[in-house]
Order: C-alpha cells, then structure tokens, then sequence
C-alpha cells in the first residue's frame, strides 16, 4: 500500500463517510451521536442511495420470519420513523418488509441528518485521494465543483456501495465478481385500477409478461420482471431484471444498459395496458440502474454462505440478519435460500474493517463477504445495522 505525505487543514480530525446510502447515513448518524464530527460525502446531489435512487419501496432486513424487529439502535429508530410517515410492515411469502414511499424514506432520512449538528454533508461531492501514514488513514482530498479540499481524518468509512473510496487506496482490497449478480430497473405506474393487482390477478400479471418474452412480443429478460402493489391503491412498481456487463463502468457501456432499460420498460408499459385495469397505467417515476454487487471489500473476517446457511454468531456481532440468500443470477434469474424460520445470523465487526489498516471500515452492501453472504447481507435494515456498528467504532478508533 502506498503511503504519502499530505497537507491537511481543517477543524480537527474528522469521521469521513463517503456515500450517503442505508449504511452511510446510519454511520453519519452513529458517529455523530458518539461525539464526533463528521464529513458526510456523496457524489450525487441529493441522499438515499439505493433506495431513493433506484426505486426501492420494500425494504427488507429489518424483520425476522415472524414480523419481529430484528436490530435495535438506529435501524429500530428508523423504523419507527417511517411508520410515523405512513409506511407500513408486510408479508410477503415467508419474510416480512417495511413499505414504504422511497421518497418517504428519503425525507425521513435528510431530516434526521438535518436535526445532527455535528454532521456536515457534502454533495455533489467525492473523496478523490487517501493519505495514509503507516496502519492508518490521515487525510482525504474531497473534491466538488467548490473545489479541493483536504480533511484530516480520524477515520474513514466506505460506505459506497462498491468499496471505491478503500480501492483509492489499493484496488485490491476490493473483490469484483467476472460475473456480476444481475441489476435491476425499477419503474412505477399511477392510474392503475385498484383490483388490477388484486390476488390472484397479480400472478396473472407477471405471467403474461412471461408468456410474452416467451413467445417473442416482450424481449427475452421481461420473463423475469416482477409487478408489485405500491403505496396508494392505483401504484404500481414494475422491476426489470437487468444482466450486467463486467465492464459496465464504462460510460459508453452504461449507457447502452440504461438505453435497453428503458427500451424494455416502454415496450412492457405498452403489454401491461393491455391487461385489465391497466389500459390507463401512466408512468410515475423510474429509478435509475440498481447494481446489487459492485465490488466487496477484504476484511478483517470475509462472512460466508456457509457462515449463513449454519447460522453463524460472533463475539463482535455488528448486526443481525435473517434475510434469505437471494442471489441474481444473470442467466436463471433470482434463487432463494431461506433461513431456518425464526432463525438469524450475525455480521461480524471485523467484516466491516478493511484489513491492514487501523482506522478504515466498510459497512453496507460493499462488506466483506463471498458473493453468497453479499446477497442476504446486503438488504437495507442489515446496511442501516451495519452503519451504526461502523460509525461508533470509528468514533473510538481516534479516541
Ligand atoms: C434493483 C435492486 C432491487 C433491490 N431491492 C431491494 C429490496 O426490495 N429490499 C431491500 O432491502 N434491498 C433491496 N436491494 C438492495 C439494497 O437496496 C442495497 O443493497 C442497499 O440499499 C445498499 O445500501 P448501501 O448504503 O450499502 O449502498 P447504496 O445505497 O448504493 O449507497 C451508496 C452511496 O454511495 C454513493 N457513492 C458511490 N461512489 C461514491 C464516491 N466515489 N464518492 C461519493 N459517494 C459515492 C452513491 O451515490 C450512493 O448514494 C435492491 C437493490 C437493487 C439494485
């Protein structure tokens, strides 16, 4: 790992958390709460990651099989944030989520940020270098259309999503997949009847997408689309199955991917209006390309699908989760394997520390895991566990 020497102005040492998604705005928040000063770093000009950018309304991870909380702390709280704004606890098969309006979640979210003084939230912004002196982090360079400026650190968190900010500092602390779990599009309808989507005319829907792409008139990946009841009874959300390419960081590939989407989601909206109760379906709002794996980072500890599957716990549990392992495969499409019911396993703290360096975390979907833990871990009450887990220990790795 390199190391380099650095000028660093400022107010004093400060937690860096770059990426306000699930984990980076619980971590912001813990970290604040635990006294420290923070820097809140997003490259996109608003909060809510994920969630708020691609579409999400059924936040999963929060719940175990029989509809009790799972976490307490910032994710409880959270919680019963948003069922105070309108959300609402569902079943869906054999797992339970929170639903809710992603702009909801949104406002809930930058409100609560708001009320943190402590917290100075950057947008529009990235961390473009590490400065690192031995075993810890020293610096960041942030840099916005305001500029660059130089923090000192006191420690720092990735919480990107993909692990970007720990691959600045040594891209091979961060593991990519060849084949990448598949994406998603996520795009939400108004004007729908009612009953469109009542049982059982729901599975009556997704099946004649199927039968669609099937025999030729849908491309072939709406067989695995998905179409779920909304918030309000005219709501709609139509989730597209998306293979992603290895190289999908290039802007040329990305946008050939962002193109097809919505070429697919056009020529779905025109089948969907031809089913009852949708022929007056208007478009409400679409996501934008939802990566469900962008690269992990190696920890301390990686968690496992075998860590899963025996239900796992830790000394230095930072969460718990009873997710199912839910894996996109780009060619078959989602598998479930489901947790024993009533049953959960724990993320170890050590998979939320970057390996090799003092001060460093990771925490959200870009944890330390295999690609199989990745995919139960990374649903949004986990990222929101996590973050709280990251942020108060960063406070105390500069005490
Ligand atoms: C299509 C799709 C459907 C899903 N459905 C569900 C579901 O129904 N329920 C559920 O619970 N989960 C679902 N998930 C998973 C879940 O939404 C994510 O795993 C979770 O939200 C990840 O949270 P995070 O905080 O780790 O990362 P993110 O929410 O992705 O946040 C990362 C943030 O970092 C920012 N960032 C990235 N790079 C930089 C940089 N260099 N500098 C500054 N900022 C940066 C990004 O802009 C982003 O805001 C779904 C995911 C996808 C893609």
């Amino acid at each position: 790992m390199a190391s380099t020497s650095h000028s660093v102005s400022g107010e004093g040492p400060a937690v860096v958390v770059c990426g306000a998604g699930a984990a980076g705005i619980s971590t912001a928040i813990a970290a604040a709460r635990a006294g420290g000063r923070v820097c809140l770093v997003e490259s996109n000009p608003s909060i809510g990651g994920t969630v708020a950018g691609a579409l999400i309304h059924t936040l999963a991870g929060f719940y175990d099989s029989s509809g009790e909380a799972l976490n307490d702390g910032i994710a409880f709280e959270l919680l019963e944030r948003l069922l105070a704004a309108g959300a609402w606890r569902r079943r869906m098969g054999r797992v339970w989520v929170l639903q809710v309006d992603p702009q909801v979640y949104q406002h809930v979210a930058q409100h609560w940020l708001a009320s943190l003084p402590n917290i100075d939230i950057q947008l529009g912004a990235r961390v473009t270098r590490v400065h690192q002196y031995g075993a810890r982090v020293r610096g960041v360079e942030i840099h916005s259309h305001e500029g660059t400026r130089q923090i000192d650190v006191r420690s720092l968190v990735d919480t990107t999503g993909g692990g970007r900010v720990v691959a600045l500092l040594e891209p091979s602390l961060v593991d990519h997949d060849d084949t990448a779990a598949a994406g998603g599009w996520v795009f939400r309808l108004r004007n729908v009847a009612p009953d469109a989507m009542a049982f059982p005319r729901g599975i009556g829907v997704v099946r004649s997408l199927r039968d669609a792409a099937a025999s030729g008139s849908l491309p072939r990946d709406c067989a695995k689309a998905w179409v779920d009841v909304g918030l309000t009874p005219d709501e709609v959300y139509v989730k597209l199955f998306v293979p992603l390419p290895p190289s999908r960081d290039r802007t040329d590939t990305l946008a050939r991917v962002v193109r097809r989407c919505e070429n697919d989601q056009s020529q779905v909206l025109a089948h969907l209006r031809t089913l009852p109760g949708f022929r007056d379906a208007t478009p409400h709002g679409e996501g934008g390309l939802g990566v469900r794996d962008d690269g992990r980072v190696r920890g301390e500890y990686q968690l496992t699908r075998d860590d899963v599957k025996a239900l796992r716990k830790f000394d230095d549990v930072a969460a718990r989760c009873a997710w199912p392992i839910e894996y996109w495969d780009r060619e078959h499409g989602v598998v479930l394997d489901y947790l024993d019911p009533g049953e959960y396993y724990e993320i170890p703290r050590r998979s939320l520390r970057v390996a090799g360096v003092d001060n460093l975390w990771a925490a959200g979907k870009c944890l330390s895991a295999d690609r199989y833990a990745q995919a139960s871990a990374r649903v949004v009450g986990a990222c929101w566990a996590m973050g709280e887990a990251a942020g108060s220990h960063a406070v105390a790795d500069g005490n």
